[in-house]
């Protein structure tokens, strides 16, 4: 299966910034014959001059989140048509930072990733547990709780991606071990997804302070399908690094 490596930007990066991030990305995986897949998701206002920028290359593009309706009084809010639109691969859905700051629940998660899925686009849908479940043994009955209440029918391996994320290792420079990565992945795809019927050919990313010094170790374990990378994206040396890590 090939590894999928998407970076998310968050709210970094301007018009010089990205523009020169997205060309010097492009530039790499022109010139690469590294098997991964890349994509970057850039913030909303960016995505027609990353599109512009990636043009001609295998980088695809990303939103960072989308509304489950297509149109309508939703304040700066963005439809997924809009984002398939644009020329836009990808959507990241329920991001752990989108379920805190903006109240995200699964059922509204669930809705986005239909939505996704209606206009086209492949969902990265993420899920992760925080320090306080983990810590009370709850990793598992807390990531597939949000898996079933996130998950739509109807997704296929083609269309449906998971990022698992562990909250507190967001941002934070920490991991789990490599033996906890792999211990929920395989619980995610055998257990979690098995009961949507998904089990098989699904990817799965890590996510979570992945950088080019930890990435080999953690995309060589099995059931990773790749990586969701926040902070590490933001400079081409690093998030290529992490794509030259791929086995
Ligand atoms: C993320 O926010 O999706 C993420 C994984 O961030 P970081 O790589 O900075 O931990």
């Amino acid at each position: 299966m090939t590894k999928l490596i998407a970076g998310n930007w968050k709210m970094n990066c301007h018009v010089e910034s990205g523009t020169a991030l997205a060309r010097g990305l492009a530039d790499k995986a022109n010139q690469s014959s590294k098997s991964a897949d890349v994509a970057v998701c850039p913030p909303a206002p960016l995505i027609p001059l990353i599109i512009e920028a990636t043009k001609n290359s295998p980088v695809s593009v990303g939103g960072q989140d989308c509304h489950w309706e297509d149109s309508g009084a939703h304040t700066g809010d963005v439809s997924a048509s809009l984002l398939a639109d644009l020329g836009c691969t990808y959507a990241i859905v329920g991001h752990s930072e989108r379920r805190a700051d903006h109240g995200e629940t699964d059922a509204q998660v669930k809705a986005k990733t239909e939505a996704a899925l209606a206009a086209g686009l492949i969902a990265i849908v993420c899920v992760g547990e925080t320090e306080a479940q983990r810590d009370a043994g709850d990793a598992e009955t807390v990531v597939g709780g949000q898996i079933e209440g996130s998950l739509p029918a109807g997704g296929t391996p083609d269309t449906v991606v998971i990022a698992y994320e562990p909250v507190w290792a967001i941002g934070t420079g920490r991991t789990p071990s490599l033996d906890d990565i792999a211990a929920i992945h395989g619980f995610i795809r055998e257990k979690a997804l098995a009961s949507h019927g998904l089990g098989d050919g699904l990817r799965i990313l890590y996510g979570g302070s992945v950088k080019p010094s930890n990435a080999a170790e953690i995309l060589a374990i099995e059931d990773v399908g790749g990586a969701l990378v926040g902070g590490a994206s933001l400079t081409v040396e690093n998030f290529w690094g992490i794509i030259e890590s791929c086995p």
